[in-house]
């Protein structure tokens, strides 16, 4: 490897950071797992980003590409292979002001994002967190705070420019490699790296965004009464309702409904927002109206040694209320897992499910369990996670990939039906015959 490296140095433009370098320390680390790479990659350009595919793929090294790091299962790191961390290739430049379209590098995070369209009135239905990449969270899906009214990230997106494995820079749109553009919406990082994202951007200034909190005890009405209301509320408002927060108590912490709506109205928003107010005994209302990149939160990086573990699904609306009893009832026991609950439906449920990559276009919510400890600790919570699955399994649909740990077949499966998952598997065969981009949930080309 060492004369393989050698040749990239003559070229590369950005930085090559080995073991034993005083970067090497943090550059091994995505934000939720470490890894021993033999080699970190950082390319400043798309040349670079070439030069690295072709060094990986000629030493036979295992690959991972880095976008914000903040992937659950770890695949931004590796041992002993090579990391490819976009971070520097992270311009955001608005191409088309009429039409509202920014270009944005393959290494962004959402924070820079917001804070580079906040000046132009702009903003991209994204995600809740600054730290996390444009990346992984819009390759995969995207569930953010404009969700209801503009859809999924990837709904936003209309061309991306990939070096795929042969070390080839290839344009994918509507007109240009439809497929490949097809299967970038959800099928992960599994086609090749994506240099630049183009987006149509939304014009957005001041909303609406908070929480509002009720006491535990009465989880069970509210969240039935909260679902209740955003299937008829406007598409504006876009909620998460979360439970058992372990930072607040865990069992007794307050169920708080976080909620954004999508205008700077007073009284459209009040109409909105009030029947949510009049679902309990309401403890805490921090709702105002504030810049939209302000909506973003700073990402948590748990200590090293610390492991996440999350799972997700999606839930069609004939099973709400039996979930949402259950979900109750979990956040109420003894040692309950963390559980966010989404509201998604509205412009992402407009979308045919075979328009893209991502097919779960059906579901009212989609849901995460989240456990967090040393890895003993974890393990310990294994058994009573999985039976808390057991009772929700014939309830509830898929997995969300962009919240899920695991990467097993099972899951891979749960992620794509199995049509999605036979196109994308052409399409894979033709742009990574070799398998070369693996750290995903995997889509196999055989
Ligand atoms: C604190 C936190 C908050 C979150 N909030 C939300 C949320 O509000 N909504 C939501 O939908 N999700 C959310 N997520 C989930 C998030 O979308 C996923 O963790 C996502 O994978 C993160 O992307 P990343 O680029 O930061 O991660 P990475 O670990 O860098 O990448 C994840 C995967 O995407 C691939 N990848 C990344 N960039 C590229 C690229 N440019 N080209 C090709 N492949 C690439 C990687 O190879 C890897 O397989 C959150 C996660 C965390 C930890």
């Amino acid at each position: 490897m060492s004369s393989a490296l050698e040749t990239l140095r003559r070229d590369f433009g950005g930085d090559i950071i080995e073991p034993g370098e005083a970067e090497y320390e943090s550059a091994r680390r995505s934000v939720l797992a470490s890894g021993s790479p033999a080699c970190v990659l950082r390319p400043g350009s798309v040349g670079d980003v070439q030069a690295g595919v072709g060094f990986a793929a000629g030493a036979g090294l295992s690959l991972s590409v880095r976008g914000g790091g903040h992937g659950f299962p770890g695949f931004g790191t590796n041992d002993d292979g090579v990391v490819i961390d976009l971070g520097k290739l992270a311009n955001i430049e608005i191409v088309d002001k009429d039409r509202h379209r920014v270009r944005i590098g393959g290494g962004a995070t959402w924070g820079q994002v917001a804070a580079a369209l906040a000046p132009h009135g702009l903003a991209i239905s994204s995600g809740d967190t600054k730290s996390v990449g444009v990346g992984g969270l819009t390759l995969a899906g995207g569930i953010g705070w404009k969700v209801r009214k503009y859809g999924l990230a990837l709904d936003s997106m209309v061309a991306a420019e990939v070096v795929t494995a042969n070390g080839e820079v290839v344009r994918a749109s509507a007109e240009e490699n439809p497929e490949l553009f097809w299967a970038l919406r959800g099928g992960g990082g599994n086609l090749g790296i994506v240099t630049a994202f183009e987006f149509t951007a939304h014009p957005t200034t001041d909303v609406f965004h908070g929480r509002i909190a009720f006491p535990a005890s009465e989880a069970a009405g509210v969240l039935q009464g909260w679902a209740d209301h955003l299937r008829t509320a406007p598409e504006e408002l876009t909620s998460i309702a979360t439970l058992a927060n372990p930072l607040a108590g865990g069992p007794e912490a307050p169920v708080e409904i976080h909620m954004v709506f999508d205008g700077d109205d007073p009284e459209l928003a009040a109409q909105a927002i009030d029947p949510i107010r009049r679902l309990g005994t309401v403890i805490d209302d921090d709702v105002a109206l504030k810049p939209v990149a302000d909506t973003l939160v700073d990402g948590l990086t748990p200590p090293p040694g610390i492991l996440l573990v999350t799972r997700s699904a999606f839930v069609d609306r004939e099973s709400v209320p039996e979930v949402l009893r259950i979900l109750a009832e979990v956040g109420a026991s003894e040692r309950p897992p963390f559980i966010a609950v989404r509201s998604v439906g509205g412009a992402v449920s407009r979308v045919p499910g075979s328009a893209t990559a991502y097919a779960h276009r059906q579901a009212e919510l989609m849901f995460t369990t989240t456990t967090a400890g040393p890895k003993p600790v974890v393990e310990a919570a294994r058994p009573a996670m999985e039976a808390i699955w057991a009772r929700l399994a014939s309830h509830v649909n898929g997995a969300y990939a962009n919240f899920l740990t695991s990467a097993t077949e099972e899951d891979v499966a749960a992620i794509y039906p199995p049509e999605t998952y036979e196109r994308l598997t052409a399409v894979k065969r033709r742009y990574d015959p070799g398998n070369l981009f693996a750290r995903n949930h995997n889509v196999r080309p055989q």
